[in-house]
This record gives structure tokens, sequence and C-alpha cells, in this order.
């Protein structure tokens, strides 16, 4: 058999094949007075290639307004983060969230954030 003809070549001979199957329907189609089916296909066809490029339009919408550009409230170190997502600092680990295009040092619920005092100790005698 034809052993020297590539896969490749055999795969697009193929798809040819199936383009030419569907031009002669189209064309049937046209002729038997069902050109209203063939332009509804057609349409279907440009629909399912336009809309990827509407997803991918959306996307990238939706990351322009979903990526937070800032410094790291700890160490200065600027990157990239997404709105209303926990992230952490990728230089120095500090768990951060986003609140209104900023980044904020994350606490757990509870925690309060507060500055070591010294006091002095008192001995209590009995
Ligand atoms: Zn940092």
């Amino acid at each position: 058999m034809n052993q020297d003809v590539p896969k490749l070549f055999q795969i697009n001979l193929s798809g040819l094949g199936c383009w030419l199957t569907l031009l002669a329907t189209f064309m049937l189609l046209g002729t038997v007075g069902l050109g209203w089916l063939a332009n509804g296909i057609l349409i279907v066809i440009g629909l399912v290639i336009i809309s990827p490029i509407i997803g991918w339009l959306g996307f990238r919408w939706w990351l322009k307004r979903n990526l937070v550009d800032d410094q790291c409230p700890v160490c200065n170190y600027e990157f990239t983060g997404f709105t209303r997502t926990d992230c952490q600092c990728p230089n120095c680990g500090e768990p951060l969230k986003v609140e209104q295009g900023h980044f904020q040092r994350l606490t757990p619920p509870g925690t309060i954030d507060v500055e070591a005092v010294e006091v002095t100790v008192k001995q209590i005698e009995d």
C-alpha cells in the first residue's frame, strides 16, 4: 500500500473532501430551493467562528476590570493580583487582600493589630 504518504497529508485530503461535500450540499440545497436553509447553516457557522472572538474580547475586558497593579504594603514590591480574591506577595509571602484597587494586609477575623508596649512588672506579694 501507500506507506510513503504521510498521515498528515491523508488527514488534509479527507478534510478537503469533507468541505467539498459540504459545498456540494449547499449548492444542491440552493438548486432545490432551500437556499434559506443553506443561509441558516452559514449563519450558524459564522456564529461558531465569531463567538470565541467575542468571548476572548469579553475575557480581556473582564481581566482589565479585575486586575490590580499595586505595591505590597509590607515590602513595597509591585505585582499584579485579582480583585475580590486573596493573594500572597511573591516577594515577602505576606497574605494580602485587594480593597478598592489596593493591596491590604490580610488579617484573620478576630485578629487585632496591636503595637507592643513595655509594661512594668509588679510583683504581688501575699
Ligand atoms: Zn511583600
